[in-house]
């Protein structure tokens, strides 16, 4: 089943639609109330995601949370998926890990043991997650809450690696990584990304867009299933959480949650939340939500639609997704950018595999760089140049020059 299958089975509370959110009860955008600084830092965007678990769990609407943490052993990998049965092991288990993992040691460990979940995952482990429980009829049972988390594409471990190599930390002495540092006074877009090494147990810090690979745009070490991925707002999940990334909220470094709501048991808690200002929720249109995930949809469904179609006509197979293959789906010089784009993805795995035998990290910066500047030329428009100025700090100049502008037109006119 799809995902549009699985959300009119299931989500049944859920009766507005829209093609880019999916079901919903509500949107909107917020946070928790933090108790103080280390609290803001302690969760990646709002913190909503940890603070609903944990209600689910005071409510006796769950015995615990599937969801994923730092892994116990210390071998590899770092992050895994595992099982909360208290507030205080939810709370360990805060923090986005861009990593990947697996649930099926999860399931099997609770399959049967008589308690009840909530599954926290990105969209494709929301719906595998409940494609299982379609078959499963005991799993079913138990996995009463799926929580999903807005998902731009999945990476390999080796995202992980190649920013702790760049702040000085090799794979071999890596022990683990923050892959969102809160900066106190910044916009919330600017994180940092740190590593800790073994031996010495130092966290090295670096700004995350400073690092090569660090912009998502870019999508080194993407999984190539996230090339076929149609859903950002996992809408198979009773209830969803991403960044709320509009201007209105990314001032705010504390960072800001977009929340769609499906399951009506988890808005009346999410509205009581507000009720008892534990947490602060605006209203957002679905046209909002979009926009918040704009380059998201440009990669899942303008982008989809032209993976598709290079697909069948280089003879490849491919999924059949909710969206139809259309090379023209985007103009051009966009056609040109997802290219670039996916060639970025495919490459940086054998890249960095060179560079981890080798001992060399430039031997992975000078090979995977070429790929960037040629995608970099696509993306940037004259548009795009001008806000680069603005978001510099160019903000008066870029005024004044628009105040001369617009005094010249109505002058003419
Ligand atoms: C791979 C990935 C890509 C993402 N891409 C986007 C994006 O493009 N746009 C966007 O708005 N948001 C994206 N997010 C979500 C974003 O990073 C935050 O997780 C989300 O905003 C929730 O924030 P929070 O403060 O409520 O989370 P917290 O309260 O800090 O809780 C985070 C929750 O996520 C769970 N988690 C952590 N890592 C994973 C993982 N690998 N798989 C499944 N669950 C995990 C944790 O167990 C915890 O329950 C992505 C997350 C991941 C894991």
């Amino acid at each position: 089943m799809n995902e549009d299958q699985i959300a009119d089975a299931k989500l049944v509370d859920a009766s507005q639609h829209d093609s880019a959110t999916g079901r919903y009860i509500s949107i909107g955008a917020g946070r928790r109330k933090f108790a103080s600084d280390e609290d803001v830092k302690g969760v990646t965007s709002g913190g909503l995601t940890t603070w609903l678990t944990q209600e689910l769990m005071t409510h006796g609407l769950v015995d615990g949370v599937i969801q994923v943490g730092e892994s116990q052993d210390s071998g590899r990998p770092m992050f895994s998926y595992q099982i909360s049965e208290s507030a205080e092991e939810v709370r360990a288990a805060r923090k986005s890990r861009y990593y990947p993992v697996n649930f099926a040691d999860s399931m099997a460990s609770v399959r049967g043991n008589g308690k009840t979940y909530a599954f926290v995952g990105v969209p494709c482990q929301v719906r595998a997650a409940r494609l299982v429980c379609e078959e499963d009829v005991v799993l079913r049972e138990q996995i009463v809450y799926f929580v999903g988390i807005v998902c731009g594409h999945m990476k390999s471990a080796a995202y992980a690696e190649s920013l702790a190599w760049q702040v000085g930390v090799p794979p071999s002495e890596l022990d683990t990584v923050d892959f969102r540092i809160k900066r106190q006074g910044t916009n919330a877009r600017e994180y940092q990304f740190g590593a800790k090494a073994v031996r010495s147990g130092e966290m090295r810090v670096a700004d995350t867009g400073s690092l090569v690979g660090g912009s998502w745009g870019h999508a080194v070490f993407q999984l190539g299933a996230c090339d076929y991925c149609d859903d950002i707002f996992a809408e198979t999940a009773d209830v969803v959480f991403g960044d709320a990334w509009l201007q209105q909220y990314e001032r705010d470094w504390r960072g800001t949650n977009i929340v769609i709501t499906r399951n009506l048991e988890i808005d009346r808690i999410l509205k009581d939340g507000v009720a008892r200002s534990e947490i602060e929720l605006d209203g957002l249109t679905p046209a909002q939500a979009a926009s918040s995930q704009a380059g998201n949809f440009r990669h899942r469904r303008q982008g989809l639609a032209v993976r598709l179609a290079d697909d069948l006509a280089a003879g490849r197979w491919a999924p059949r997704k909710r969206v139809a293959p259309d090379v023209n789906a985007a103009p051009p010089r966009r056609v040109a950018l997802i290219r670039a784009r996916r060639e970025i993805s495919r490459v940086s795995h054998d890249l960095f595999a060179q560079a981890v035998d080798s001992g060399s990290l430039a031997l992975y910066i000078e090979r995977i760089r070429p790929y960037i500047a040629r995608h970099d030329r696509y993306a940037r428009s004259p548009w795009s140049k001008l806000r680069t100025l603005r978001q510099l700090g160019f903000r008066r100049s870029f005024s004044r020059i628009v105040g001369r502008v617009a005094k010249m037109v109505s002058a003419r006119v």
